[in-house]
């Protein structure tokens, strides 16, 4: 014990990080943490929260349009930016202040600098220069985002980092990109008001999520004035005198403010050294990891989005607590990666949960789909033209619900209630015997009786 600094160090102090580092603690190991940018990690800081920040303030547009039909006056509002931006920052220094504090209280030192290995056990700390030797390493490092040097003017781009600090509002902008963080972004920039573009390199958005869910989704965010150009990508960016302008490979040009690049994370293990510990990695620079978290060197883990298993803020927590547990609480706990619940913050906003109806029919298995898509009852007032989508994939021979997919207000609040009976394998029959919530858009989900037969 007395070679050793530490019981454990912690590399990035990120939702994995902080949490591995406080349950540790918790168990009576002695922890450190190392950060290098800012406490909170990318949820915190450049991530979840301040992006469902500024997807709260970017609703507000239609419901000043919305609250016209129910009889309110709504002239002379108006949205500004920076206002938005300063308060959200301070919303940000509050949190980071609570992890540290957090941390603090847990009894873990923390160390603000960036952190490397130089063998299995010492890390090296750049802003002190110091080595520190730990019985146990845990990378929690995350990832950050990916952009593709080699396109001419790649400079001139920004990414999920630097959209939360514009200094204005762009008055037109393209979010490249089909996943999760370019949809979210392209709705809050059009819905805040800029002439947007979503381009994405597939045939459809958001790769990976139920059919029904990318078709309704693409529809709805076209019908709002989007433009989701499809199957093509930028050759080239260059600087004008107005801003910039995007050369597509189609050959079309397109003259915008920015260019938001969204087209993927990559795993933060560049320059980490994990190669004079002998940690291995993917192709992708992914640490390997067991079922606990464990790399090929016993005493070295890896946890949340470096891992890249499922990179989702809840899973990274979970992941680093089940570690903590694991090796510091006698109590060895893999992490299930199936059925976790996961929302799209676009507008409308999407829920999902299980298996798509593509992942549900591989092999052969019969199933059954319940669908349905309705005008929300909000909008019967407004007249707003958006629908919801609801759909359930359900397992013709044993009935349960395998699948759980909705686009509509709120659909990520429902897919988290959706995914405990998901979790727990209730059926069909078990949704048909819930007594629906009404008027609700949820109650649709105990209510869908006819299968779908096709066509949408
Ligand atoms: C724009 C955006 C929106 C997102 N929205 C959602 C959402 O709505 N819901 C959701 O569940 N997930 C969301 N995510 C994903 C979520 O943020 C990540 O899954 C989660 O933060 C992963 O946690 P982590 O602990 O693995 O890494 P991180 O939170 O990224 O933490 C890693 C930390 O390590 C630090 N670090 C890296 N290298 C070193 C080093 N060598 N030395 C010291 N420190 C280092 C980094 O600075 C960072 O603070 C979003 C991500 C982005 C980018």
């Amino acid at each position: 014990m007395t070679a050793f600094d530490y019981d454990l160090f912690v590399i990035g102090a990120g939702s994995g990080g902080v949490r591995a580092a406080r349950i540790a603690a918790s168990h009576g190991a002695k922890v450190a943490i190392a950060e290098e940018y800012r406490v909170g990690g990318t949820c915190v800081i450049r991530g979840c929260v301040p992006k469902k920040l500024l997807v709260y303030a970017s609703h507000f547009g239609e419901a000043f349009e919305d609250a016209v039909a129910y009889g309110w006056t709504t002239h002379g509002v108006s949205f500004d930016w920076a206002t938005l931006i300063a308060n959200k920052d301070k919303e940000i220094d509050r949190l980071s202040g609570i992890y540290v504090r957090n941390l603090e209280a847990s009894g873990v030192d923390i160390f603000y600098s960036r952190a490397e290995l130089r063998d299995a056990h010492a890390v090296h700390l750049i802003a002190e220069d110091r080595h520190i030797r730990a019985r146990h390493v845990l990378i929690a490092t995350g990832g950050r985002p990916y952009v593709d040097e080699a396109l001419p003017g790649i400079e001139h781009v920004i990414t999920s980092n630097e959209a939360f600090h514009l200094d204005r509002l762009p008055r037109r902008i393209v979010v490249a990109g089909g996943g999760y963080i370019a949809v979210e972004f392209a709705c809050i920039f059009h819905a805040l008001g800029a002439e947007t573009t979503l381009l994405y390199r597939g045939e459809q958005i958001l790769r990976g999520f139920d059919d029904d869910i990318r078709n309704h989704l693409a529809s709805e965010m076209r019908r709002k004035g989007i433009d989701v150009i499809c199957g093509q990508v930028f050759s080239a960016i260059e600087e004008t005198a107005d801003g910039l302008k995007g050369t597509l490979t189609g050959g079309d040009t397109i003259e915008v403010d920015r260019i938001m690049f969204a087209v993927g994370r990559r795993p933060h293990t560049s320059g980490l050294g994990l190669e004079h510990a002998g940690v291995e990695v993917d192709g992708n620079g992914a640490v390997k990891v067991d079922a606990w978290s464990k790399t090929n060197i016993d005493h070295i883990y890896a946890v949340g989005d470096v891992t890249d298993r499922v990179n989702l803020t809840p899973v990274a927590i979970r992941e680093g607590h089940a570690f903590a547990d694991t090796v510091f609480g006698e109590r060895p706990t893999a992490v299930d990666h199936k059925m976790i619940a996961s929302a799209v913050f676009a507008q409308p906003e999407v829920g999902t949960v299980g298996l798509t109806e593509a992942e549900a029919r591989e092999g052969g298995r019969r199933i059954d789909i319940y669908k349905s898509f309705f005008r929300p009852m909000k909008h019967t007032l407004s007249g707003r033209d958006e629908k919801t989508m609801m759909k359930l994939v359900v397992d013709a021979e044993t009935d349960k619900v395998l699948g759980c997919h909705i686009v509509g207000p709120d659909a990520g609040e429902m897919a988290q209630l959706v995914g405990i009976s998901l979790k727990m394998g209730a059926t069909k029959a078990d949704f048909d015997a819930t007594v629906a919530v009404h008027p609700t858009a949820a109650e649709e989900l105990v209510t869908m009786r006819q299968k779908w037969k096709g066509g949408s």
